[in-house]
């Protein structure tokens, strides 16, 4: 068989969610994928069916296709956009179910710096266990669940230990086949001491990382872990690098409402941590700030004034008790706004719709408003909206866009009855996350029905699975004996 060049996908429904008519739903509708691009999108007739078999024939692959029977199967689905999402961390996946209950620096104090400083500390040990780095081991089960949710695009906060770790985070996603942009992290103040930065040592991270070569689908960029944990010594130089290479600047800002007031009242007095980032000339267009949860108007009126963006993360902001972020006046303000996961330690999955799903509940019962956040603007909050944000090409399915789109199967008694007119709010409200049968990024399939394929260095998402299982149990024994962190987050 010769190698194929085009991919076709033709299912039951097609959401473009391209062009001046994002509400577009088509009945019977395809993609034909073209290298990384795609060259076709529309309605399926037998006309298109003759034309494309007979102009790819062999090297044609026809996605779903079981038996050797002639044709393009329609199968029973909806083909939309991949997933994007614009703020997460792939070194929490192993935390899962890890120190719940608990307020953000409490949480980081039980779970994500324990856990980050262990397999910084016992490295070789972890590595001679697991036949692998114990960082390779957790990015990977990380992509794994990217993919499994049809999130073909990310930028991954890369903070607290695993800011050394970028070489090996760049290679898993190489293997993976995602796109990602790393933010790597830093800090200067308020935090575990042994990680303290001075710039220099942020900066050379970041010149290391550059020069990383063979890297086709991960690129870099400055993310300070935190407003409160980074200084204006350190802020602003990192934010001098980032305009000077044209990347964006990512950081959260304002998540929890306790370290947001002792911010205020002590660590820059007078200012909140919009205002602090403003005041030292950090925020623009190119400035991307997870949460902004505990966010007054005068701050809403800051990033509609630099255009900076916010990247709403429901799961995490509710589970970890932060409060939710005032969505609607930052939309009523032109902020751009997308919606994400955060990593799985705080929201314990990579369910993006269910995120949406949360972000559009919270907002209706806070306001008793139901018109608000449709279906529509939800898709386009997981898909275009961080697209554009994090600057890829993708988001929309169009002629000329980044092949990268998913098959979400409607083989799920939770999905029946769908129909063109609930397609959009079926995927909202009644899918649970499982139904993401096929996913292909820029014409390569990484999902097809419903598995998830070996990554390019032939590691199978089993093993992937196998080795991140022992690490877990290896981490929780560890943790008996260790001796408690506290003040990481410095809110006491
Ligand atoms: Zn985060």
């Amino acid at each position: 068989m010769k190698p194929s060049t085009h991919i076709i996908l033709r299912a039951r429904f097609l959401l473009p969610l391209a062009g001046a008519d994002k509400t577009l739903r088509i009945e019977d509708g395809y993609v034909l994928a073209e290298g990384e691009k795609i060259k076709e999108v529309g309605r399926f007739t037998p006309e298109i069916a003759k034309r494309i078999l007979a102009t790819y024939g062999d090297h044609l692959q026809i996605l779903g296709k079981k038996g050797q029977g002639p044709g393009i199967p329609c199968l029973n689905g909806v083909l939309l956009p991949a997933f994007v999402k614009a703020h997460g961390h792939d070194h929490e996946q192993p935390l899962i179910g890890i120190a719940k209950d608990e307020p953000l620096t409490a949480w980081l104090d039980h779970a994500v710096n324990p856990f980050t400083g262990f397999i910084n500390k016992q490295y070789d040990s972890l590595t001679h266990e697991l036949g692998v780095t114990p960082h390779i081991a957790t990015y990977r089960m990380a992509r794994l669940c990217d993919i499994h949710y049809g999130i073909t695009t990310s930028m991954v906060h890369h903070c607290n230990h695993n800011k050394y770790h970028f070489k090996e985070i760049a290679l898993v996603n190489e293997w993976a086949g995602t796109t990602m942009i790393v933010a790597i992290g830093g800090q200067d103040r308020h935090y575990v001491a042994e990680l303290l930065d001075q710039p220099e040592d942020a900066l050379l991270r970041l010149e290391q990382a550059l020069s990383i070569t063979g890297l086709l689908r991960t690129s870099f960029c400055p993310g300070p872990d935190q407003i409160f944990s980074n200084s204006r010594k350190i802020l602003v130089p990192l934010k001098e690098w980032a305009r000077k290479h044209g990347t964006l600047f990512h950081i959260h800002s304002s998540e929890e409402p306790k370290t947001t007031r002792w911010f205020k009242e002590a660590i820059e007095p007078g200012k909140t941590p919009v205002e602090f980032a403003e005041s030292i000339g950090i925020l623009d267009e190119d400035s991307v700030l997870a949460h902004q949860v505990n966010c007054g108007p005068r701050d809403v009126e800051i990033l509609a004034k630099t255009k900076a963006k916010v990247v709403h993360n429901p799961l995490a902001n509710t589970i970890l008790g932060s409060g939710m972020p005032p969505i609607i006046e930052m939309l009523k303000a032109g902020v751009p706004v997308a919606i994400s996961t955060d990593g799985s330690g705080s929201a314990d999955n990579q369910n993006i719709m269910a995120a949406a799903r949360l972000a559009a509940q919270y907002q209706k019962a806070k306001y008793q408003d139901a018109t608000l956040l449709k279906s529509q603007e939800l898709l386009e909050m997981i898909t275009s909206i961080p697209a554009k944000m994090l600057r890829q090409d993708q988001g929309e399915l169009a002629v000329e866009k980044r092949a990268d789109f998913i098959l979400l199967t409607l083989d799920k008694p939770n999905l029946v009855p769908t129909r063109l007119d609930n397609v959009m709010e079926n995927i909202i409200w009644a899918a649970d996350g499982s139904e993401i049968d096929t996913v292909v990024t820029r014409g390569r399939v990484l999902k097809e029905g419903g598995r998830v394929l070996n990554f390019s260095d032939g590691t199978s998402p089993e093993k992937i699975m196998s080795t991140v299982q022992r690490l877990s149990e290896l981490f929780v024994e560890h943790k008996k004996t260790a001796p408690e962190l506290k003040g990481t987050g410095a809110h006491k």
